[in-house]
């Protein structure tokens, strides 16, 4: 993997900017007198996209959610029972739907298996919606964490 280069204190980059090696970056929030946060943000070579990946706590956690990404890709997140867990099975699309109350849209990565649930919303390819919504972070919906 690539490595993190600081630009400059609150600011770090996966890769050399401009070459094939660059993957994103993380940046600090000034979120005063609200405790730091740090936003995500991956670097689609292939359409030379910057997009949203999410908000953590810390610099390191915030790196963690790029390497992720990179290293496990896209994951379903279907809650298969209390035994297994989250399906942990790559993801090949999102369905999503506009939530009734408010302007919340819900949204699910589904992998092939699971690809016929929620079967009234809509669906789009992974890039396909990255492309028109700008982001999309993995297990955002999850109440908690990932089992
Ligand atoms: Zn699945």
């Amino acid at each position: 993997m690539s490595d993190w280069f600081e630009r400059y204190n609150g600011l770090s980059q996966l890769g050399r900017e401009h070459t094939p090696d660059y993957r994103g970056y993380v940046v600090r929030v000034d979120s005063e007198p609200n405790p730091e946060k740090w936003f995500t943000y991956a670097f689609d070579q292939d359409d030379q996209h910057t997009y949203w990946l999410g908000m953590s706590d810390t610099e390191a956690e915030a790196k963690a959610v790029l390497e992720r990404l990179l290293v496990h890709g896209w994951v379903c997140e279907v809650f298969e029972n209390s035994q297994a867990g989250h399906c942990k099975d790559q993801a090949v699309k999102v369905k999503h739907i506009w939530h009734e109350r408010g302007q919340e849209r819900l949204r699910s990565l589904l992998c092939e298996r699971h690809g016929d649930v929620f079967s009234d919303w809509a669906q789009m390819t992974i890039p396909a919606y990255i492309r028109t919504y700008n982001g999309l972070e993995q297990d955002a919906a999850f109440i908690g964490k990932r089992l």
